[in-house]
């Protein structure tokens, strides 16, 4: 298995549980807990938390749910604490957790950046600096934060705080892996594409938004959960021991042209 005795924790992993369209966070979780990796769970979502840790002990993987809002410093910490009380240690953390925006750059208030960037940046900046000194501890671990396509490049169809907010992941993503080089800590970026998940479900129920996003994706269409899941477990995994600072990008050749 590929992550066999691994810990790791996975922020935002528990939306779409119950509807049947995942978010990508849920989707690594039950990936990582098949290669067998101890899993913790952390979001905001409480009930569907719970629901996806229960699935995959049930399944007969490791698992547990931690309330976790990603901007709030002491959560982080009851986080981490929970995988080294009930697992040991920590090896991986996914920095998936995040929040699309609306508006126009002329049309975003001050609050609304301030919120975007509080969840998809300072939130990957907490949740990195809370796992230093237990992976340090552990003797290295690897760090994976998601930001999108749109951390690479602009669009004029997604928001200015969402498109800052990913592009500021790509190079805290950077900072991060050259400081904590020397205790074996890994740091990457993935950056996907548009994926079919809930935080997508809204758009791709309006057919000229579809047509606007598929026709910019080489590929022709949206990508699923697990296409992003499987280049994660590469980046959580030990196949990718020499790669820190870099960017994975799924993104159905969106930024190729
Ligand atoms: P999603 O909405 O399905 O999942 C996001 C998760 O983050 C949810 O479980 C949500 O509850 C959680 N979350 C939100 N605010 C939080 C907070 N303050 N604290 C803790 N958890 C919180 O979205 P997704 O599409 O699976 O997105 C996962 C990541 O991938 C996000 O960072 C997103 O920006 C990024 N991404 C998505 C796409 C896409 O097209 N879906 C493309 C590129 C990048």
């Amino acid at each position: 298995m590929r992550l066999e005795r691994k810990v790791a924790i996975i922020s935002g992993g528990a939306r779409g549980v119950r509807s049947g369209v995942p978010g990508m966070g849920a989707v690594e979780a039950r990936m990582f807990a098949q290669e067998g990796a101890k899993v913790v769970i952390g979001d905001i979502l409480e009930d569907e938390g719970q629901d996806l840790a229960q699935q995959i002990r049930d399944a007969g993987g490791e698992a547990i749910f931690v309330l976790l809002d990603v901007t709030v410093e002491e959560q982080w910490e009851t986080a981490v604490a929970a995988a080294v009380e009930n697992f040991g240690t920590v090896n991986v953390l996914v920095n998936n957790a995040g929040v699309s925006g609306r508006g126009r750059v002329e049309e975003v208030s001050a609050e609304e950046w301030d919120r975007v960037m509080d969840i998809n940046a300072k939130g990957v900046f907490l949740g990195t600096r809370a796992v230093i000194p237990a992976m340090r501890q552990a003797g290295g671990g690897s760090i994976i934060n998601i930001s999108s396509q749109l951390g690479l490049v602009g669009t004029d169809n997604s928001s200015p705080q969402y498109q800052a907010s990913k592009g500021a992941v790509r190079l805290l993503t950077k900072a991060t892996a050259i400081q904590c080089a020397r205790d074996g800590i890994r740091c990457n970026s993935v950056h996907p594409g548009p994926i079919a998940t809930p935080m997508t479900e809204e758009g791709r129920g309006d057919e000229e938004r579809v047509r606007l996003l598929v026709s910019r994706t080489p590929l022709g269409r949206y990508g699923r959960p697990e296409e992003v899941a499987y280049g994660v477990l590469f980046l959580a995994s030990d196949e990718s021991s020499f790669m820190t600072g870099s960017e994975l990008v799924i993104d159905g050749g969106w930024t190729a042209q």
